[in-house]
C-alpha cells in the first residue's frame, strides 16, 4: 500500500510499504479520508513529545472496516467509521476518573502508533465508532478536532449566556465558536488575519469581559491578550501547545485577586468523539465550509504548504485516490 512515512523529524517518505495485519482484537480499517492538521506539521517538521519514530501519521481517520484480527469481529466488515485516535488502559488512577485521554499508557494513531496517513491502518477494535447513514466521510472526519474542542469546553465548565473569546479564527478556533454557539455561549473570535476574522461576527476583544478565554493558536501573544480578556472568576483554556520556551508569564497575583482559572485541554475522550458523531449527523455543527484543500496522499508537500501559510482552512487527504484537486 502507499503511505507517508516518517523516518526522522525533519521529513517524510511517500513510499510503498506492507498492509498491517490486524492482530487479535483490531480492525483493518481502508481510510478514505484523514484530516491534516497543525499537529501533523509539528510532528513531521520539529517532533513532538509523543511522537515515535519512525510513524505513519495522522490521527484524523474515517474508513471502512475491510478485516479484522478474530473472526467474531467479521459483523464489523463494510462498516463506515470514525477511527478515535488513542488507546486506554481502563486500569490506571486516570481512566478510573474517566480520564481516557490522560491515560497513563495512552497510544495516539499517528504519535505512538500508525495513524492514517496510507491506505490501510489497523486500529483497535475498542477505538472505532460506526458512521450513521447520511453522514458523510468528510464531515465525519471532523470528529477528532470537534472532540478537542467539545473537552476544551467541558473542562472550562462553560455555561449558557456565558460570554467565551476564541484567539484564532482557523478550523480549531472556528469548530470551537460554533459549538460553543450551540451550547448558549455568546461568542467572539479574534485573529489578526482579516480574512479570516471577517468570517465571524465579532473581533475585538475587551478587557475584563469575558468569562471564558480559548486560545485556538499557539503563540504566546494570544496567551497574553487571552489573560486580558478574563472577567473576576474567568477561565482560561490551555488549549494549543506552544513552542518550547514560549510560554507566558502568568500573573499569580491576578489570579488570586480576581479569582480567575487556567485549565489545560489536550486531546478528547472516546466519549467525545461518539458526541462529536451525534452533534455531525444531526448536523449541529457545520462543516462544508471550512474545506478548502483536498489532496491525495503523493501531494502531502502541497498539504502541509497549505497549513503552515495558513492558506486555506481544512486541508484533507485521500489515501484512496488522487484527486489531485484543491479549491479557493
Ligand atoms: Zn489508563
Amino acid at each position: 500500500m502507499k503511505a507517508i512515512c516518517v523516518p526522522e523529524v525533519g521529513r517524510f517518505l511517500y513510499s510503498e510499504v506492507a498492509v498491517p495485519v490486524p492482530a487479535a482484537r483490531e480492525l483493518l480499517v481502508r481510510v478514505t479520508v484523514t484530516g491534516v492538521c497543525r499537529t501533523d506539521l509539528k510532528i513531521i517538521e520539529q517532533g513532538h513529545r509523543d511522537l515515535r519514530l519512525p510513524r505513519i501519521p495522522g490521527e484524523e481517520i474515517v474508513g471502512e472496516v475491510v478485516g479484522s484480527g478474530d473472526p467474531k469481529d467479521r459483523g464489523w466488515l463494510g462498516q463506515r467509521v470514525y477511527v478515535y485516535p488513542g488507546t486506554w488502559c481502563g486500569t490506571c488512577d486516570c481512566c478510573r476518573r474517566d480520564a481516557f485521554n490522560m491515560c497513563r499508557d495512552m497510544r495516539i494513531a499517528g504519535f505512538h502508533r500508525d495513524g492514517g496517513f496510507a491506505e490501510f491502518v489497523s486500529v483497535p477494535r475498542q477505538t472505532v465508532i460506526a458512521l450513521p447513514d447520511g453522514l458523510e466521510d468528510d464531515v465525519a472526519v471532523f470528529a477528532e478536532p470537534l472532540s478537542c474542542c467539545i473537552n476544551a469546553l467541558e473542562m472550562a465548565r462553560v455555561t449558557a449566556g456565558e460570554r467565551l473569546c476564541i484567539f484564532g479564527a482557523g478550523p480549531a478556533g472556528t469548530l470551537l465558536a460554533r459549538l460553543a454557539a450551540v451550547r448558549g455561549a455568546a461568542v467572539s473570535v479574534v485573529d489578526p488575519d482579516p480574512v479570516r476574522a471577517s468570517r465571524h461576527r465579532h473581533g475585538v476583544p475587551f478587557e475584563g469581559v469575558y468569562d471564558v478565554a480559548i486560545p485556538a493558536v499557539g503563540s504566546a501573544d494570544a496567551y497574553r491578550e487571552a489573560f486580558r480578556c478574563l472577567a473576576p472568576r474567568g477561565r482560561l483554556v490551555a488549549f494549543s501547545g506552544l513552542p518550547t520556551g514560549a510560554s507566558p508569564t502568568i500573573d499569580l497575583n491576578g489570579l488570586h485577586y480576581q479569582e480567575q482559572t487556567v485549565v489545560g485541554a489536550y486531546g478528547c475522550h472516546y466519549r467525545h468523539g461518539e458526541e462529536a458523531i451525534r452533534l455531525l449527523a444531526r448536523r449541529e455543527i457545520r462543516t462544508d465550509d471550512l474545506v478548502t484543500h483536498r489532496y491525495g496522499l503523493d501531494q502531502l508537500a502541497d498539504a502541509l504548504d497549505v497549513v503552515r501559510c495558513r492558506r486555506g482552512l481544512k486541508v484533507l487527504l485521500y489515501p484512496g485516490q488522487s484527486p489531485a484537486r484543491s479549491f479557493r
